[in-house]
Parts: C-alpha cells; structure tokens; sequence
C-alpha cells in the first residue's frame, strides 16, 4: 500500500459499507475489527457487517416507505450492504431480510479481496494514532470501552452515551390540534422567545386512570443480562414511574400546571401529556419524558389512548438499550468530522442513527466524503431532499437540542425529509381521497429524492445501477 491510507476503525454495517465506498472511489483503506482478538457482548462471530439480532432490513418498497427509499438510494450509489443483501435475501413479503450467515459471509469476501482495503484484526485500544490522518471510527453501539473513554475523553463525557433512553415521536400532523392545543408552562418564554413552545394533551381522571393501567398491563422488552443498563432519576421508564405510585406520573412529566385549555377553557386537565418540537423542520414531536420499555405493538395502543393522539403515527417508537453513541448535532460538522479534531469523522450507530440500514447509510456517505477529500476533490454530502442527506443533516444539526441528552437515535422517516405538497388530483383530473394523496405524497417525496441522489452523484460517479 503506498498512499496514505483511510484507517476505518470497525468492520461493523457502517465499517464494511464505508471501507468499500472509499476503495471503489480510489482511496487506499486499512480496515480494523477487533474480532475475534476481541469480542462483544452482542458479536458471536468473526465476520465482517454482523447482524446482531434481527434478520429484516425492513420494508423494501422505495415509493411508500422511508427505509425503502433509502434502500433504494444505496443501491444507487453500488452500496456492498445492499448488494450482498440482495444476493441472500430470505422470503420476508414486503421487507428485505437475508440469511444472515450468507450475507455475512459475502461481504467479508468481498472486502477481504478488494485490492485497494487491508483488514487488520485487533482492537483500536485509544485514540487513532496522530499519523493516522484521515480516520472513520464505525465501532457501534458496543464501541470497546478503551477507545469509548478516549472518546470520551476528546469530546467531554457529558457528549457521549452509553445508553439510550428514547422516548416516542410522532408526526405533527397526525397530531389532532382540536383537541390538543400549543403552551409552554405558565406561557414561559424558552431561549428562542417562544412562550407556545409545547403541544399538550389533556386527560380527565378517567382516562388518566385508564392509561395508567395501561401501562402497567402493557408487555415490555427484558433487558439483556449483559446490558446493564442503570435507571437514571431524569429518564426513567414512563411505566417504572407508574410502578413506583399511580400518581407518579402526574407529579412528574405528565403534570397539569400552567397551562389553560383554549378548547374547555373552564376544565382543568387531571394530566397533560407534552410534545416537544424535536427538528429544526418542525415536522417531528417528541413525547416529554416518555421513555419506554413498553413492546413496539404496546406503546402504539396505549399513546393512541391518548386524547389528540388517537391518530398519531409515530416517527419512532421508543427504547432503553445500552448503546455507545456521541451527541452528533453538537460535535460533527456537515462532513461528518469531528469539529474539534477533524481527522476523526465517524460513521454508523455511534452517530445518533438507529438500524442496520441507517447505520450502512451513514457508513456509505463518510466513506465517499473522506475518499474524496484524500483525493482532493470537494464533496459535500447529499442534498437534504434525499434519504440519505436527512439523515446526515439531522445527525449534524437538524435536531433541535432542548436540554442534555436531548439527542437520541433516530431511524430514517418521512419527517426528516422537507414536506412537499401532493397533488390534490391525479392527472386525470380525479379529486385523491386522504389515502391516495398520502400515497401520492411518499412518491413525490421519493421522486424528488432520486432525482436529487442522480444530480449529486453525476459527475463523479456517472455509472450508477439501474434504478429501484
Ligand atoms: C443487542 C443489539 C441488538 C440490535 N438489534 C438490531 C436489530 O434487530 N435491527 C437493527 O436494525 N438494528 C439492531 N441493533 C442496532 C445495530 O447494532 C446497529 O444497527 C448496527 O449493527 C450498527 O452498525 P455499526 O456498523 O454502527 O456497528 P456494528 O455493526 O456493531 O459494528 C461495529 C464493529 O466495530 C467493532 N469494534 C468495536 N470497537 C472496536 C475497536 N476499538 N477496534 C476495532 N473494532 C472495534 C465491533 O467488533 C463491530 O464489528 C442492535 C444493537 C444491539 C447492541
């Protein structure tokens, strides 16, 4: 190998897709995974791009659904991830699942006999060395603890998690507003001078009490006996909370002080429940202190009890997981570099992404920026109208910070990308029903964003694979 290499720390979704981004644009890449010098807690094997759980990369449909169209950009773009999950895709209906050894197996082939990647085993026990000048760390949710401290020693340890505490956020949308209304607490003016800064959700006694044993009833997720994961008095499970006393909730994120319904101005709410706006686009409201255990299919029941959110569809569910991940939006420029060291630009689930998928995207995205500035040509990444560029955007600054931790994982979703008006009749001229303008919405949504995706990669890349 004789110019100066990217050194990609993790072999990881995110490590292989960004190692293979960079090589096949003519940057020289040293790729280091720790296994099987050294496992984790999730890892059984010593292959390259491991699925540590599920199978499913979810839907596939690119013009209805959000992952789909990212699905759908990274093959664009020659993604190995996407290439290699084609070739072993297993029978899923609408989704993209894979034999997850097959898999596996062809993406470490394929980056094993790259000519332009060398893979070292071990793990990368600190901070890159100093004449490593151009580094991408992909090293996951279970980041080795050495190099986790290093990194928390760079960015401040308030800036990077060991754990997610992911409350739901819904579609402002689909937020019913004639029943919900916009208040801060007490018409208190936050620091951008918005004294309407939250949507609340009234509750009378009988639905509070409803809800609360809703909560309690609801299944939830166990923990992983490795996970570890402590209960921090902030970001307690909204159902721990109602475990610890029924009125718990009440007295805590769901209390009804200083605010006035302008629907029943004379009823005062029992409890109140408070979105909080979570993207600069204002399209995405996050549950305030909604953190949760509750299964996926549980926490959709019971949130849609809530009065205004009987219709909400939910951008993401909520979580609590051990997951090593830094406080992106603050600490990553728009080329995904760390500001205050930009040799180091990360990639993957330590970003602030959640998913296999996402976490390749992100990895597909830093491996051609950081291969095009090897080679000193100027790349920026994808416009935001794609998926892949709202991703980026949301992970360098398009979420809105309100307080510490406010930064969770996000999944790629409609939200993140700007609105775009459908139209209102098809070409025939027949008024669309709420259904098909929906249906008509994701398709220009999709339309638009591979448009933008082929404008971007023209010129460098004019060989693209054929289309979704
Ligand atoms: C228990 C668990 C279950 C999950 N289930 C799902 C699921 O079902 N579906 C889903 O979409 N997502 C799931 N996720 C999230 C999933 O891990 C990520 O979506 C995805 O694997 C992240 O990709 P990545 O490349 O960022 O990290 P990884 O795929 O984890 O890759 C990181 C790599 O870095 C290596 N590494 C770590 N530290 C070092 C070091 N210091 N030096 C060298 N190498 C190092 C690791 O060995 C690993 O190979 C789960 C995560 C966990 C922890």
């Amino acid at each position: 190998m004789t110019a100066d290499p990217i050194h990609i720390v993790g072999g990881g979704l995110a490590g292989s897709e960004a190692a293979w981004q960079a090589a096949e644009a003519g940057a020289e890449v040293v790729l280091h995974e720790m296994r099987p010098v050294r496992g984790t807690d999730a890892h059984q094997t010593d292959r390259l791009a491991e699925l540590v759980c599920s199978n499913s990369f979810r839907a596939d449909d690119w013009e209805a659904n959000a992952v789909g169209l990212l699905h759908a950009e990274m093959r664009r773009l020659g993604s190995l991830i996407l290439r290699c999950a084609d070739a072993h895709q297993t029978p899923a209906g609408g989704a993209l699942a894979v034999d997850r050894d097959g898999f596996a197996e062809a993406v470490t082939r394929a980056i094993a006999s790259h000519p332009r990647i060398q893979l070292e085993r071990g793990e990368v026990a600190g901070l890159p060395p100093r004449d490593w000048t151009s580094v991408i760390v992909a090293t996951g949710p279970l980041t080795s603890p050495a190099l986790a401290e290093a990194i928390g020693r760079l960015t401040g340890e308030a800036e990077l998690s060991f754990f997610d505490a992911i409350a739901p956020i819904v579609h402002a949308e689909t937020i019913d507003m004639d029943v919900a209304w916009r208040q801060s607490r007490y018409d208190k003016a936050g620091p951008g001078g918005d004294a309407a800064a939250y949507i609340n959700c009234p509750m009378d006694r009988d639905q509070y009490e409803a809800f609360v044993d809703a909560l309690l009833a609801g299944p939830k997720s166990e923990f992983k006996n490795w996970e570890h994961v402590p209960y921090f008095d902030g970001c307690l499970p909204i159902e721990v909370m109602a475990e610890r006393g029924r009125e718990t909730p009440r007295f805590g994120p769901m209390k009804p002080v200083g605010l006035t319904n302008p629907h029943r101005p004379d009823v005062r709410a029992y409890a109140v429940v408070q979105l909080r706006q979570d993207n600069a686009l204002g399209t995405l409201w996050n549950m305030v202190g909604f953190q949760t255990k509750l299964k996926h299919g549980a926490q959709t029941e019971v949130f849609r009890t809530i009065p205004g959110l009987e219709k909400a569809v939910f951008a993401r569910l909520g979580g609590l997981h051990r997951n090593t991940f830094i406080n992106a939006p603050k600490l990553l420029d728009a080329q995904l570099r760390l500001k205050a060291e930009p040799r180091l630009r990360f990639a993957g689930q330590i970003t602030g992404v959640e998913g296999y998928v996402e976490s390749a995207a992100i990895g597909l995205v830093a491996g051609r920026l950081g291969a095009a500035e090897r080679m000193g040509a100027g790349l920026q990444a994808p416009p935001a109208t794609t998926a892949l560029g709202a991703l980026v955007r949301h992970i360098t600054g398009g979420h809105l910070e309100s307080g510490a931790r406010s930064f969770q994982p996000m999944n790629i979703n409609y939200g993140l990308l700007p609105p775009i008006e459908a139209p209102p009749r098809t070409e025939g001229g027949k008024k669309l029903g709420k259904l098909e303008r929906t249906r008509a919405k994701k398709r220009a949504v999709a339309d638009r964003a591979l448009a933008d995706l082929a404008e971007w990669s023209a010129p460098a890349h004019a060989e693209l694979a054929p289309g979704p």
